[in-house]
């Protein structure tokens, strides 16, 4: 019923041929890799050549943030219309580091994803709990409270076109990957929030990843949870191989 999704957020790496050279390699090797969906997510300037070199290929295009306002006096932001306009499919909102390094709160995380329901992008909202939070029993809180205020206002309609990403913090970036249970139960809690929020089908169909150190290696334990719908990888997205391995566990 859920189509499994695997999104590589490349963060801000990379240079032109790098890119160019990346994507690709990944628009080659997909067509041979299998069923799931799959995105790539380069930083806003190489867009359009990242675009250029999956043309033609089922991978889609999208963007690690954008600003809540669709034009005007906001030097150094790029909008969501911005987005649709060069062929960007999904937008990552909300991400960790947005939050931590750059001061997103959930209040801002709602206004990007009321701006990108706006547009035709799908928006992938990302929560996760700190390592302390964790320890400190506080993931199910810290995750509701993330929901609630990222969501908020927000309908079952408008709901019903996004994604959600769990990506607990201690493992981004970290090498320390969550368990398949760890992951599992924190998905399984979300699919209650929205259950209880919204309702039993919007729960259900609702595609939910897990983000945090996903490898080749590991990514077939934790898209076999039944309710891990995919994956939002960072530093192994940026090798073609193992980003179609990924891809290829999906399946
Ligand atoms: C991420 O940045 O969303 C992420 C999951 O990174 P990594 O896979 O490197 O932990």
């Amino acid at each position: 019923m859920r189509r499994p999704l695997i999104v590589g957020n490349w963060k801000m790496n990379s240079d032109k041929a790098g890119a160019a050279a990346l994507a690709s390699a990944i628009a080659k090797g997909f067509a041979t890799a299998g069923r799931a969906d799959a995105a790539v997510c380069p930083p806003f300037v190489y867009l359009p050549l990242v675009a250029d070199a999956i043309a033609g290929s089922a991978i889609a295009l999208g963007a690690q943030n954008m600003c809540a306002e669709p034009s005007g006096a906001f030097t150094g932001e790029v909008s969501g219309p911005m987005l649709v306009d060069l062929g960007c499919r999904y937008v990552i909102l909300g991400h960790s580091e947005r939050r931590q390094l750059f001061g997103e709160s959930d209040a801002v995380v709602n206004r990007k994803l009321i701006a990108a329901l706006k547009t035709s992008l799908t928006p992938i909202v990302c929560v996760g709990e700190l390592l302390a939070q964790r320890e400190a029993n506080q993931t199910t809180d810290v995750i509701q409270s993330q929901i609630a205020g990222s969501l908020a206002g927000l309908t079952a309609d408008e709901v019903r076109r996004i994604v959600v990403a769990y990506e607990p913090v201690w493992a981004i970036g970290t090498g320390k990957v969550a368990t398949p249970e760890q992951a599992e139960a924190v998905h399984l809690d979300l699919r209650r929030m929205l259950a209880t929020r919204y309702n039993d089908q919007l729960a259900a169909e609702t595609r939910l990843l897990y983000g945090g150190s996903v490898k080749a290696d590991n990514a077939r334990s934790l898209l076999a949870c039944p309710n891990v719908d995919g994956a939002l990888v960072g530093g192994a997205c940026l090798k073609a191989e193992e980003f179609l391995a990924i891809i290829a566990a999906a399946n």
